[in-house]
C-alpha cells in the first residue's frame, strides 16, 4: 500500500468516516485508521444503531403486551427472548458496520487497521494487533477519536453488576429492578428498553429535573410518560457510592437535605456523560493543547493549535451527536479543499428516542430568559390531533418558542410520536430564518402528527390554534 497521504483521519466513527468520503469525494488521496476490527466507531457498534435496535424490538413488545388488545387484536403466551433480541440487534450493527467498509472501498480510502498515533506533524504510527507497525507520511491530518463513557470516584464501573451503556447494550437477561445513575440521554433511552420489557427502573439524578439541559416542559412531561412505563425518579440525588454485592447493586445517594438514601437493584447502569478520548495519540508530542474538560482545542475552522492537524466530533466542544460529527467531517473536508462550508451550531437537532420521542432545535425558553430575549411561546397538544387518537399515541405536545417583535422562530421543542422526523420541518424553517407565521401558513397533510406544528405556530403568532 502507498504510505503517503494528503490526508490521514484517525478514528472511523460518524466524523471520521463521513469525513473520508468527503475527502475522497474532493480528490484528496485518503487513508482512515481504525483500532477495532469493524469500522463505525462508537455510534454503529456500542451507540446510536444498537441502542435504537434495541428500542425498536422492546416497543414492539411493549406494544403487544399493552396496546394491541385495545386494537382488538389478541396475543397469547407472549414472551421476550432476550438472546434473540441481542442476535438481531447484533446483526444490525454488523451490516451497517459491513457497510461503511464497502464506502471506504468504493471511495477508494485505504483502512488502516491499528492504534495510530503521531511520530511528528507529518508522520502517523499504526500499530496493528501483531504488533507490525506501519508509519504514513500526510500533509493533513484529522483527529476523530471520539468519546468513551465517563464516570466519577465511587461509582467506578466492575463491568458486571455496575455497566456502562456498552455493556448494557450486550445484557441478555432482562433487569428486575436497574438503577441508573443520570436522567440524561443514556439513562432514558436504555431506561427504557429495559421498563419496557417488565423491569422496574430507579433513575438516581443529581439535578432538579430529567433531560435537564433541554427546555424544561419536555423533562416534565416526559417524567409522566415513563412514570407509566415503570420508571421512578429521585431527583437532586447526588449518587456517592456504587457496591457490586454479588447477585446485586447497592447505590448511596445524597438527597437534597443531605441524607444518605440507598438503593438496590440487580444491576447499576452509570450514565453521567462521555469524556473526550485522545489516549495514546502523543498529541504531547506535536504540542496539540487540550481544554480543562480534556477536548481537543479547536478554532473557527476546528484546526487545532498546530497547523494542518484538525479535529472533529465528540473529541471537541459542541454535543456529542454522530451528525454533529459528521457535518463536522464534511466541514474541515471541504475546509481543506479551500471552501467555504458553513455549520450552524444553533441548529443542531437533539432527539431522545424515548416513545414518544423527544426532540429539539434552537434556544430553549430558559437560555432566551437568561439572555433576555423577548418571546412569546405557543404550544399544542397531541391529545387534541386526529392522528394521535387513531394511533392511541396522545401523550406529548409541540412548544414553538418566537421573538416577541419580529416573530422570528427561535426554538421548537417536542414530545410526540415520531418527533424525531417532525423536528427536521422546524430545522428546515429555522434554517431559512421563518416565522411563526410562516410556519403557521404552510399546508399541512391532514391526518398527520405535523399538524401539531402548525398548530403550535398558529398558537404562537397569534394564539389562533384551531383544534384546541
Ligand atoms: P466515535 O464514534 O466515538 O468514533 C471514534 C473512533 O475512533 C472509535 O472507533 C475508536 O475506536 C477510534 N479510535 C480512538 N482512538 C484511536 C486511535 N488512537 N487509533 C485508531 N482509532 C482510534 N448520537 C446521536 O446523534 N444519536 C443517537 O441516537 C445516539 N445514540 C447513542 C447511544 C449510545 C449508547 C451512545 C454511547 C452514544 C450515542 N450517540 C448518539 C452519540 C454518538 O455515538 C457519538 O456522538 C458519535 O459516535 C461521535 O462520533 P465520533 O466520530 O466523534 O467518535
Ligand atoms: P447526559 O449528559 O445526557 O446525562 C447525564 C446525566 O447525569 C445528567 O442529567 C447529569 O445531571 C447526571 N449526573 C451527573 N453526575 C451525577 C451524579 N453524581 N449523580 C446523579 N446524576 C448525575 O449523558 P449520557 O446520558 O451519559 O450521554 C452521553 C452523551 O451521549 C450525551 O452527550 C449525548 O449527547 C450522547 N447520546 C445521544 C443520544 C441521542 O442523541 N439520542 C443517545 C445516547 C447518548
Amino acid at each position: 500500500m502507498q504510505t503517503k497521504y494528503d490526508v490521514v483521519i484517525i478514528g472511523s466513527g460518524p466524523g471520521g468516516y463521513v469525513c473520508a468520503i468527503r475527502c475522497a469525494q474532493l480528490g484528496f488521496k485518503t487513508a482512515i485508521i481504525e483500532k477495532y476490527t469493524t469500522l463505525g466507531g462508537t455510534c454503529l457498534n456500542v451507540g446510536c444503531i444498537p441502542s435504537k435496535a434495541l428500542l425498536d424490538s422492546s416497543e414492539h413488545y411493549h406494544n403487544a403486551a399493552h396496546n394491541f388488545e385495545k386494537h382488538g387484536i389478541n396475543l397469547s403466551s407472549l414472551k421476550v427472548d432476550m438472546k434473540k433480541m441481542i442476535e438481531r440487534k447484533n446483526s444490525v450493527v454488523s451490516q451497517t458496520c459491513d457497510g461503511v467498509k464497502f464506502l471506504m472501498d468504493k471511495n477508494k480510502i485505504d483502512v488502516y487497521t491499528g492504534v495510530g498515533s503521531f511520530v511528528d506533524k507529518t508522520h502517523i504510527k499504526v500499530i496493528g494487533a501483531d504488533k507490525k507497525e506501519t508509519v504514513l507520511e500526510t500533509k493533513n491530518t484529522i483527529i476523530a477519536t471520539g468519546s468513551k463513557p465517563n464516570f466519577f470516584p465511587g461509582m467506578e464501573p466492575d463491568g458486571k453488576r455496575i455497566i456502562t451503556s456498552t455493556e448494557m447494550l450486550n445484557l441478555d437477561e432482562v433487569c428486575k429492578n436497574l438503577i441508573v445513575i443520570g436522567g440524561g440521554v443514556i439513562g432514558l433511552e436504555l431506561g427504557s428498553v429495559h421498563a419496557r420489557l417488565g423491569a422496574k427502573v430507579d433513575v438516581v439524578e443529581f439535578a432538579d429535573s430529567i433531560i435537564p439541559t433541554m427546555d424544561r416542559t419536555l423533562g416534565k412531561e416526559l417524567t409522566k410518560v415513563l412514570k407509566k412505563e415503570g420508571f421512578n425518579f429521585h431527583l437532586q440525588h447526588r449518587v456517592q457510592g456504587v457496591k457490586n454485592t454479588g447477585k446485586g447493586v447497592e447505590v448511596t445517594a445524597l438527597n437534597a437535605k443531605g441524607e444518605a438514601v440507598v438503593f438496590k437493584g440487580d444491576y447499576c447502569l452509570v450514565a453521567v456523560g462521555r469524556k473526550p478520548y485522545t489516549d495514546g495519540l502523543g498529541l504531547d508530542k506535536i504540542g496539540i493543547t487540550l481544554d480543562k474538560r480534556g477536548m481537543i482545542e479547536v478554532d473557527a475552522h476546528l484546526q487545532t493549535s498546530v497547523a494542518g492537524i484538525y479535529a472533529i466530533g465528540d473529541v471537541v466542544r459542541g454535543p456529542m451527536l454522530a451528525h454533529k460529527a459528521e457535518d463536522e467531517g464534511v466541514f474541515v473536508a471541504e475546509v481543506l479543499a479551500g471552501q467555504k462550508p458553513h455549520l450552524d451550531y444553533n441548529l443542531i437537532p437533539g432527539v431522545v428516542y424515548t416513545w414518544p420521542e423527544v426532540a429539539a432545535v434552537g434556544k430553549t425558553e430558559e437560555e432566551l430568559t437568561a439572555a433576555g430575549v423577548p418571546f412569546k411561546v405557543g404550544s399544542f397538544p397531541m391529545k387534541a390531533l386526529g392522528r394521535a387518537r387513531a394511533s392511541m399515541d396522545l401523550m406529548g405536545l409541540v412548544k414553538i418558542i418566537a421573538h416577541a417583535e419580529t416573530d422570528e422562530v427561535l426554538g421548537v421543542h417536542m414530545i410526540a410520536a415520531r418527533a424525531a422526523d417532525m423536528i427536521m420541518e422546524a430545522v428546515t424553517a429555522m434554517e431559512f430564518r421563518a416565522s411563526a407565521e410562516d410556519m403557521a401558513r404552510i399546508v399541512h397533510p391532514h391526518p398527520t402528527f405535523t399538524e401539531a406544528i402548525k398548530e403550535a405556530a398558529m398558537d404562537a403568532t397569534g394564539k389562533r390554534a384551531m383544534h384546541i
